[in-house]
């Protein structure tokens, strides 16, 4: 017998198993909208050309070796992650009032983020929306936070729920840290307005809430580096303390590379050399130092203005191509007169769309037509092409009659 004899089994990882069924299924229709990775319109992962050109300039630099990272990652990488997401000219950067770690992409992050949080700040109630990427919750009990919904979707608009948010988080206890999605918020695809996240701010400033940003998909959403960071630096700019978690695997297409960042902005610089050395301290017990090779692209190209600007051009590539499938998938349903209201597939904004199907639909789709979605409703605009959005339009409109 073992010591570990009476373990329980964990369930499978939803997204992942959902991943395993469409490897397995035979037909040559089938189509996976369960992936959170782009996809071009053959259906194929696409590395960046960017990416592939800075690949090749580190490969051939005899003077790149594979020693350890500092603790706190690549120095020029850090930086100018900071840049990016809170915009160069900030001011909190040049009063050194930002401390920055490179860490296991968005993940590692969000991980890193709330081991600091839990070791430091008081209150213990964390605030994620309902609903929210699913790895949020796991992430934060692990850590041993009381985590709990706050209003986020209304299912009847298949829009945001301000009123229902705003009373959430006013009637949580002072001081929650507020789990907040900067951009193309997943899995709804749903973000608020400029004037929503006023309201928002103005709620979390009176409650002395704690926000914690989650950005995994900078450019990737809009094409607009500051437009999809925008949430983020007017919170800095509102003179808010707080957190935000950057990931490089969307907007570089750097998945396994595990590229990322956590950015903790503070009031004055002496904190900010005081949370930086904690943070070190907590990521050295945690990973000891970053990986080298993802970090490594995105310096060169964040660092260089020829390849920054070639990355803009990628990242125009992947998100207009999502809002082409939105685009045509909307047209090819209020063509076919499906019954009900498509215009939330255009409104939505990034990779995921809540489509408003339910889980016996979803069902269907797998079944009927080897086409894979969670049971939520959420696909993955990232799986549709030119070649096959007719086609789930036809099985979309087949389910709902
Ligand atoms: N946060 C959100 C909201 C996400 O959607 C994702 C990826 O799907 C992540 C964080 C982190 O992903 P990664 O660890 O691959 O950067």
């Amino acid at each position: 017998s073992s010591i570990f004899q009476d373990i329980e089994l964990a369930p499978p990882d939803a997204i992942f198993s959902l991943t395993a069924r469409y490897k397995d299924d035979r037909s040559p229709q089938k189509v996976n909208l369960g992936v959170g990775a782009y996809r071009d319109d053959s259906g194929k992962p696409w590395v960046l050309p960017v990416v592939r050109k800075a690949e090749k300039i580190i490969s051939s630099d005899p003077t790149l070796d594979h020693e350890y990272l500092p603790i706190l990652g690549l120095k020029s990488f850090r930086d100018a992650s900071a840049k990016l997401i809170l915009g160069s000219n900030n001011r909190v950067i040049k009063e050194k009032r930002v401390v920055t770690a490179q860490t296991i992409s968005g993940t590692g992050a969000n991980h890193l983020g709330a081991i600091f949080l839990s070791k430091f700040y008081q209150q213990k109630v964390f605030l994620v929306s309902k609903p929210t990427w699913a790895n949020h919750k796991p992430i934060f009990d692990t850590v041993g936070f009381d985590v709990r919904e706050y209003i986020y979707y209304n299912p009847k608009t298949l829009g945001l729920d301000i009123d229902g948010l705003l009373n959430s988080l006013k009637s949580a206890p002072n001081g929650s840290i507020v789990l907040l999605h900067a951009c193309a918020h997943n899995p709804t695809g749903v973000d608020p307005n400029h004037e929503q996240w006023k309201a928002i701010a103005d709620v979390m400033e009176a409650k002395g809430h704690f926000p914690f940003f989650d950005c995994a998909y900078q450019g990737f959403a809009s094409g607009d580096i500051d437009r999809d960071a925008w949430s983020i630096r007017y919170f800095v700019d509102r003179g808010f303390e707080l957190l935000v978690c950057q990931s490089y695997a969307k907007n570089f297409g750097l998945y396994g590379q595990r590229a990322g960042c956590l950015t903790i902005v503070l009031r004055n610089s002496e904190t900010a050399t005081k949370v930086e050395s904690q943070v070190a301290k907590l990521q050295r017990a945690e990973i000891s130092n970053p990986p080298l090779h993802g970090a490594r692209i995105v310096n060169l190209i964040l660092n260089d203005p020829m390849l920054y600007a070639e990355w803009i051009d990628n990242l125009q590539i992947m998100s207009s191509r999502i809002k082409e499938m939105r685009k045509r998938l909307f047209e090819k349903l209020v063509e076919l007169g499906t019954p009900g209201n498509w215009n939330h597939i255009v409104d939505q904004i990034g990779m995921f769309s809540y489509t408003g199907l339910n889980a016996s639909q979803a069902q269907v789709l797998q079944e009927k037509y080897h086409v894979y979605l969670t049971s939520n409703g959420r696909v993955s605009m990232a799986g549709l092409t030119t070649s096959n959005v007719e086609y789930f339009a036809k099985a979309i409109d087949d389910v709902v009659r």
